[in-house]
């Protein structure tokens, strides 16, 4: 008897659904927590001509040095702590295949973002998910309870979390620190609109891995740049399992460019969490909708029928996320903030589906 091929895929891969994002055609697209701001066309012409300069017949560096130094200079860190890979999301993907022998257990909040998850089973992990409170914070006592009941392998801290906006404090986030042996992964892919930070931290804890990303703040999702922060001992592990030659030509004079320019971001950065913040009023005052505080690029919002609201939005032009599908979260969307104009649409569309 031969065994059929699809056998041959592991059972854990077999039962998890993937990563699906269904495509709609819409005018105002907020549904991705995208930047409405695209990379300024000064930069872009840099980044052409350094592209075009560059012998695309050769490997590009095994890890670009240049980049390296650059983002740890940015951050404040040492470049033999810091990986570059294409995306945050491969960074995930990278310290889970690295680390995770099969059945260890991986705390996870829920709900967070849905690739920890599916990537943690992919590698035969143990997900132990910890509910978030009924106000969509941290659960921080549920999570000390996991971590020691489970004695836990990983933990996976998305902080400021999606698809809810809250953050783990520093002072709450060294407290589990100190009490516990597991790694504990920050993504910090929308750290750059909360004032808090865990790098600060990497110095006294040598288990703690710090993700960041050009996706978010720098409005560059495009080029698929991210990156991962921690003490240069576990680096020099978990750099083993990175692809080589994985940024390519144009990454790599993009994410440089884009790093060393980095003041022309903060004014957008400034704009919307101003932005946030007026969108945040404004959703308080529709009656039936009660937003999430949220320390991100978006907010989450509950009201009474998720999905009639979904739809009337795009018959209204505008995409959201509908989170409908999430544990816990029956009732809620999340809309990125956009600039000032797709934001009111977004409002008065909302108002009238209302
Ligand atoms: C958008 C996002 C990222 C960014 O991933 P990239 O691969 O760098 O684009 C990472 N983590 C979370 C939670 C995100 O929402």
């Amino acid at each position: 008897m031969k065994t059929p091929p699809l056998q041959r895929i592991k059972p854990e891969v077999r039962a998890v659904p993937g990563y699906h994002l269904k495509a709609y055609d819409c005018p105002v697209k907020l549904n991705q927590n995208e930047s409405p701001f695209d990379v300024p066309d000064i930069l872009k012409v840099e980044i052409l001509k350094t592209v075009g300069e560059r012998p695309w017949s050769r490997y590009p560096q095994p890890m670009p040095t240049d980049l390296v130094e650059a983002l740890a200079r940015h951050v404040g860190w040492a470049p033999e702590g810091l990986i570059v890979c294409n995306g945050a999301n491969t960074l995930v993907q990278l310290v889970l295949a690295v680390s995770t022998s099969p059945g260890v257990p991986i705390v996870i909040p829920s709900p967070s973002f849905s690739l920890y998850g599916l990537y943690a089973s992919i590698f035969s992990g143990r997900v132990v998910p910890v509910d978030l409170m009924p106000d969509h914070t941290f659960n921080l006592p549920a999570i000390h309870e996991a971590i020691h009941r489970e004695r836990a392998h990983t933990v996976i801290l998305c902080s400021p979390n999606n698809p809810t906006g809250c953050i783990v404090s520093n002072p709450d986030l060294e407290a589990l620190l100190k009490h516990t042996d597991a790694l504990v992964i920050v993504d910090e892919a929308y750290g750059e609109f909360s004032n808090s930070t865990a790098l600060d931290l990497l110095p006294r804890h040598p288990n703690l891995i710090v993700l960041k990303t050009l996706s978010k703040a720098f409005g560059a999702a495009g080029i698929r740049i991210g990156y991962l922060l921690a003490h240069p001992n576990l680096v020099r592990e978990i750099i083993k399992g990175k692809i080589p030659f994985d940024i390519n030509v144009f990454s790599h004079a993009a994410a440089l460019t884009l790093i060393n320019r980095s003041d022309l971001f903060r004014e957008r950065l400034t704009a919307i969490c101003a932005e946030r913040k007026r969108v945040f009023d404004a959703l308080r005052k529709i009656d039936r909708v009660r937003p999430c505080a949220s320390h991100a690029n978006f907010i989450l919002f509950e009201v009474d029928n998720a999905d009639a609201v979904f739809n009337g939005l795009i018959e209204q032009g505008v995409l959201v996320r509908n989170l409908a599908g999430y544990p816990g979260l029956s009732k809620a969307l999340r809309v990125s903030i956009g600039t000032p104009q797709e934001n009111e649409w977004f409002l008065n569309a909302l108002r009238e589906v209302i």
